[in-house]
């Protein structure tokens, strides 16, 4: 075996909450796994979130410790920042290529004092902050990610060397080449998650165009403790927001968008920010648009109806256009579907979209998994086995199946787990037998 194959047990294929969760429970059994992460640190969405519904925990205070004890397990490897190529099945094994992105750094040597953050003179948008705050062209993702090494952004990097002199170890390497190598596993859980439903095609909803629109992620980083201004202001003047809408079924069962299914976490997420920032700006007015509310898991319907209790306004409405109003308010344009159905107008500080979600990964040309009609993986037997798919040995859990919720993902990310270590049991079985 060459140098470029490394040998486990199973290989998790993303380091959400769910590949986490499985890559734990395979790990505690004594199985030797890989986690293969495609972003610079573990910890998938939820490690973006706020509060969660419908405890309203910390998102953090869950993700966090889930993220250690994956990078601290003894049966447990981390390869983060790496591209899967293609995962397949050869001689009854299944063969990961993976390429190593270039971080621009070596991770041997980095220590994560970010000396090279503090020196370098670029500053671009933070994606990690929704955006609202900057970040070098040389830095660590986030406070708590997970491994703490720094990447280099090349897009935006200037090459004026301020951060190599700066480091202290050496470890800024503006001539590293990716690297590819092989995960040889037996078995494989993939756990690639979601992306939020991208709304460009959807005009009408204003969003990059109109001032003061924002998506729910972006609010849960205004809402989260460690987020770009420690408090919710409304990003185009900093003022604290009087009025503040969600947009319900943004780029969810919406056919124009090929995206005919419910995401399943837009109305209870949107609950559970109206809840917070009823804690945060009591003085507030908060308006859900929504065209049905589902409350469907264990003490969601109590949860909803705490919020109408609270005084958040519910509105049965479907929302026809977003518009910019006077001065920097937003005009939300839309169907009064309880009352006599006429077209509304209302003006708001700020408004919210609660946007769905879409399969992160494809898995067309990488391996024999195939999709179902809404592009996420597709499980061969939901009711008997939900974890199975096309490929022999290979399970799959979380969002990367459907839309769900982090109670569902964890569970199902366990039962991937268990599914694995069954199909695990049973080669050694076979293997004896045929000794
Ligand atoms: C705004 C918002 C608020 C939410 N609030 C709540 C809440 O309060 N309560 C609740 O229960 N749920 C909530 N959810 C839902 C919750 O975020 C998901 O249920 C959960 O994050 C799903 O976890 P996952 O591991 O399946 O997917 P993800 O978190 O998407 O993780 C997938 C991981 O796989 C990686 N990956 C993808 N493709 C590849 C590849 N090819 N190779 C390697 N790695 C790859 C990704 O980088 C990512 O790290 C919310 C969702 C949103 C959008
Ligand atoms: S690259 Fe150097 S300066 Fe930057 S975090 Fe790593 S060790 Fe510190
Ligand atoms: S070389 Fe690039 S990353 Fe380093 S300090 Fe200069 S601009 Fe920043």
């Amino acid at each position: 075996m060459d140098t470029n194959t490394k040998v486990f047990d199973a290989v998790v294929i993303g380091g959400g909450i769910a590949g986490l969760q499985a890559a734990l429970d395979l790990g505690d059994q004594g199985f030797k796994v890989a986690i293969v992460e495609k972003d610079a640190s573990i910890g998938g969405k939820m490690i973006r979130l706020s509060k969660v519904f419908p405890t309203l925990d910390c998102a953090s205070c869950i993700t966090t410790p889930k993220m250690a004890g994956a990078a601290h397990h003894p049966n447990i490897t981390l390869f983060t920042y790496c591209e899967l190529k293609a995962l397949k099945r050869v001689n009854g094994a299944i063969e990961a290529s993976v390429r190593q992105k270039p971080r621009y750094v070596d991770a041997d040597k980095c220590i994560g004092c970010r000396q090279c953050e503090y020196g370098c003179p670029v500053m671009v948008p933070d994606e990690e902050q929704g955006g609202f705050t900057a970040r070098k062209a040389i830095y660590i993702p986030f406070s708590n990610a997970i491994p703490q090494i720094a990447l280099m952004d090349v897009e935006n990097c200037s090459l004026c060397g301020k951060c190599a002199k700066v480091c202290p170890t050496g470890a800024v390497d503006y001539f590293q080449k990716p690297v590819d190598f092989t995960i040889k596993a037996k078995t494989a859980v993939v756990t690639t998650g979601f992306s939020l439903t991208p709304l460009d095609q959807k005009k009408e909803y204003g969003q990059g165009k109109v001032q003061n629109v924002i998506t729910s992620l972006q609010m849960e980083r205004l809402l989260a403790p460690h987020g770009p201004y420690m408090r919710v202001l409304r990003p185009s003047d900093g003022k604290e927001p009087d009025s503040i809408a969600y947009v319900q079924c943004a780029g969810s069962r919406d056919k124009s968008l090929g995206i005919p299914y419910c995401s399943r976490v837009c109305c209870m997420y949107a609950i559970k920010q109206a809840m917070l920032l009823s804690g945060a700006l009591p003085l507030a007015d908060i308006t859900i648009y929504y065209m049905d509310i589902r409350a469907f898991g264990k003490g969601y319907e109590q949860f909803f109806q705490n919020a109408k209790a609270m005084g958040i306004e519910f509105v049965k409405a479907k929302v026809a256009k977003i518009e910019q109003g006077e001065g920097q308010s937003v005009v939300v344009r839309y169907e009064a579907q309880e009352e006599d159905g006429g077209v509304r107008t209302r003006e708001h500080d700020l408004v919210v979209l609660s946007v769905g979600m879409i399969p992160e990964w494809n898995p067309a040309g990488i391996c024999d998994l195939t999709t179902s009609s809404d592009n996420f993986i597709r499980t061969v037997s939901p009711k008997v086995a939900p974890c199975l798919t096309e490929m022999e040995g290979v399970f799959v859990a979380g969002v990367a199946a459907g839309p769900k919720d982090i109670v569902d993902t964890i569970a199902e990310a366990g039962a991937a787990a268990m599914e694995a270590s069954k199909y695990l049991y049973s080669l050694g079985e076979a293997s004896k037998a045929a000794a």
